[in-house]
C-alpha cells in the first residue's frame, strides 16, 4: 500500500513521461506533431532538435530545429550537451539536455521527434518515454509524399527512402515501440495518437488545474 502510494507519489514529481514520435521521415509525424501541439498547446511541449541541415520554407530557427554548423553541432556533442545524436540523410541531428528541460520545467509533456538511431540511444538513457513509431501505409505512398512535400533533392529523397525501409523493418521489433500508428487517413491517424496519449494528457490537465 505505501509502495502503491509512493510510487504514485515519486512518478507525479518525477513529472509527466516524455514521449518519442518515431518512424520514416514523410511519414507524417510533423503533420501529427503540429495538430497535437495545437489542440493541446497546455499539454505538450515540443523537444527543439539541433540539426545542421538547412532550414526548409516555413521552418523557424528556435521553433522547429536548432539550426548549427558541424563544427558547433561536434563541440557541443564533445561538451556532453546532448542526450541522444545521430547522422541522418547526411546531416547532424541531436536531443540537447536544455531541450528535454525546457519543456519539463514548463511542466508540459515533452514530445521528441527523432529517427531509429535516436530510438536505440534514448533506450539506455533513464528518460523512460512512451514509444511510438508513425507508419506510412506503403513505400510508395511514402515517396509520394515526399515527392509532392517538395523539400528534398532527389539525392536526399533516395537517401530516404533507403532509410525507410530499414525503419519500417525496425518498427516490427518486438518491444521497440509501444504503440505502432499507420498514417493512411490523417483525422484517424490523429485519433490513434490521441487515444494513445489520453491517459497522460488527462493526468497532466489535472495537475496544471489545481497548482
Ligand atoms: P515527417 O515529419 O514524418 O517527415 P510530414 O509530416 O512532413 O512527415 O508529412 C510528409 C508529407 O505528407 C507532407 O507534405 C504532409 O502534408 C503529407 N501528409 C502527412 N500525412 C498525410 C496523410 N495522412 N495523407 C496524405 N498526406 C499526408
Ligand atoms: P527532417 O530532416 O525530415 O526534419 O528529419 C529527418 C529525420 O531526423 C527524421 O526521422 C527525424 O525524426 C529525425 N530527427 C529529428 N531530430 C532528431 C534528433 O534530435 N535526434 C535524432 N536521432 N533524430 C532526429
Amino acid at each position: 500500500m505505501f509502495m502503491r502510494y509512493f510510487a504514485r507519489f515519486y512518478s507525479a514529481m518525477a513529472g509527466p513521461r516524455p514521449v518519442v514520435l518515431s518512424g520514416p521521415s514523410g511519414a507524417g509525424k510533423s503533420t501529427l506533431l503540429r495538430k497535437l501541439l495545437k489542440e493541446y498547446s497546455g499539454v505538450f511541449g515540443f523537444s527543439v532538435s539541433h540539426t545542421t541541415r538547412n532550414p526548409r520554407p516555413g521552418e523557424e530557427n528556435g521553433k522547429d530545429y536548432h539550426y548549427v554548423t558541424r563544427e558547433a553541432m561536434h563541440a557541443a556533442i564533445d561538451k556532453g550537451d546532448f542526450i541522444e545524436n545521430a547522422e541522418f540523410s547526411g546531416n547532424l541531428y541531436g536531443t540537447s539536455k536544455a531541450a528535454v528541460q525546457d519543456v519539463k520545467d514548463r511542466n508540459l509533456i515533452c514530445i521528441l521527434d527523432i529517427d531509429m538511431q535516436g530510438v536505440r540511444n534514448i533506450k539506455s538513457t533513464d528518460l523512460n518515454p512512451i514509444y511510438i513509431s508513425i507508419q506510412p501505409p506503403s513505400l510508395d505512398v511514402l515517396e509520394n509524399r515526399l515527392r509532392n512535400r517538395k523539400t528534398e533533392s532527389e539525392e536526399s529523397l533516395q537517401k530516404r527512402l533507403l532509410a525507410a525501409k530499414m525503419d519500417m523493418e525496425f518498427s516490427k521489433e518486438a518491444g521497440v515501440f509501444d504503440v505502432i500508428i499507420v498514417n493512411d487517413n490523417l483525422e484517424d491517424a490523429y485519433g490513434q495518437l490521441r487515444d494513445a496519449l489520453l491517459e497522460e494528457i488527462n493526468q497532466v490537465k489535472k495537475v496544471n488545474m489545481s497548482s
